[in-house]
């Protein structure tokens, strides 16, 4: 190799490229990896959970009956009979939609945060006002902020977003409002009934979409769902749904349920990003999925993390200090933590790491004034003895810092 070839390039990147920054938690992280340490850091479903066996039959049975079209392109808005299994399951599950949907408002989308960014795509334009909750999802502030909006965040209480701060001087010019109604990522809180009406019913008059994401529903620890806004006001909410946490996130396979005339501009978007999410994995999902399998599977995943989320709630009443407080989750894969005011979860980060215990950060979850005392513990892939390691060191260090 000649000495030009080490040499930097010099090329002139994007206006938008150029205010990317990478994370410095996902530095620290890094180290998670070691085996040595308990990381309550993963965002990851539990490979417990991965239905492999199920996967594999799916897939040879797939590549015997139809090879060709499994490895072909396929059409943008997705493998129809997986799209009519989405809307038939929304429609018939009266419990917690039973409204119609028509397959034609179903978007299969290569994982939903494929679906942020189409939503980003065609709804948001540089310094567009977007309302997101406080805090919000990290992946969703990373998928629109490519878009340049202007953030606006939303007031949240213990049970989540709060409908009386949608005030019309909040809300004007607003492309979109984010929300996510179940066990929301972050926080782990679940939206009320009457917050959701209260949502539902102002989507029919606003003058922009509530996209309701909502890739935790099925994982509520009693089995007793509340109703989707989607429900509530089919024709005005944007909903996201995803199989990365009912089956498993390598699929990539997520979908949006959109009234149509946005469907339709999702679509042109799509086909510029990737022309289709995989044929094959579209096929693998709904072959699986097609004969009931979810209702079988879905309630041993509810029952694995109930018992994970029941260890982490002991351990952190066991160990930690006063001046520390934290929900109960009534589903999901995450515990939130309110540390003393004057504790910065991120300065935390790196001593807990020196000890191999991981967690996230809080401030990244916010798209304004973060609240640098909060920090994300995920229970889901640690062993409930693990747990009560990892949470027993983790508060020796909060302690001596109270
Ligand atoms: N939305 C939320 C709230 C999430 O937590 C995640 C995954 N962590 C996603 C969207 C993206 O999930 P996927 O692309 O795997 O469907």
């Amino acid at each position: 190799m000649d000495q030009s070839d080490l040499q930097a390039p010099t090329w002139q990147l994007s206006e938008r490229a150029r205010k990317l920054t990478s994370s410095a938690i996902r530095e620290i992280l890094k180290v998670t990896e070691r085996p040595e340490v308990i990381s309550f850091a993963g965002g990851l479903p539990s490979p417990a959970t991965f239905p492999a066996e199920e996967m594999r039959e799916a897939s040879d049975r797939i590549l015997r009956d139809s090879p060709a079209a499994a490895l072909q392109y396929s059409a943008t808005e997705g493998y129809m009979p997986l799209r009519e299994w989405i809307a038939a399951r929304y429609s018939n599950n009266s419990a917690v939609n039973g409204v119609q949907i028509r397959p034609s408002q179903v978007l299969i989308t290569t994982g939903s945060q494929q679906a942020l960014d189409l939503l980003g795509k065609v709804l948001v334009c540089p310094d567009s006002p977007v309302l997101v909750e406080t805090p919000t999802y990290l992946g969703a502030l990373q998928s629109f902020s490519m878009y340049e909006p202007r953030y606006v965040q939303v007031a949240t209480d213990d049970n989540g977003l709060i409908p009386e701060a949608l005030t019309p001087e909040l809300t004007a010019g607003a492309r979109l409002l984010y929300a996510q109604p179940n066990f929301q990522n972050p926080t782990g809180r679940r939206l009320p009934l009457e917050r959701r009406r209260a949502l539902a019913a102002m989507a029919q008059t606003a003058p922009f979409p509530i996209i309701e994401d909502d890739p935790y529903g099925a994982l509520d620890y009693a089995g007793e769902p509340l109703p989707t806004m989607l429900s509530m006001a089919p024709n005005h909410i944007v909903h996201l749904g995803s199989f990365s946490k009912v089956l498993a996130p390598g699929l990539r396979i997520g979908y949006i349920i959109a009234p149509e005339e946005l469907h339709f501009k999702l679509v042109q978007a799509k086909q510029a990003t990737d022309l289709h999410t995989p044929s094959f994995t579209q096929r693998i999902v709904h072959e699986v999925i097609k004969d009931g399998f979810l209702d079988t599977h879905i309630p041993t995943i509810r029952a694995l993390y109930r018992d994970q989320c029941a260890a982490m709630l002991s351990a952190l009443e066991r160990f930690m200090p006063q001046g520390v407080s934290w929900n109960r989750p009534e589903g999901g894969m995450f515990v939130w933590v309110t540390l003393p005011a004057h504790i910065d979860s991120m300065k935390l980060l790196e001593e807990s790491v020196a000890q191999n215990v991981a967690f996230v950060p809080g401030g990244p979850f916010y798209a304004n004034e973060p609240q640098h005392n909060t920090l994300r513990l995920s229970f889901v892939t640690v062993p409930p003895a693990k747990i009560d390691e990892g949470v027993a060191r983790l508060a020796a260090l909060i302690r001596a810092r109270v």
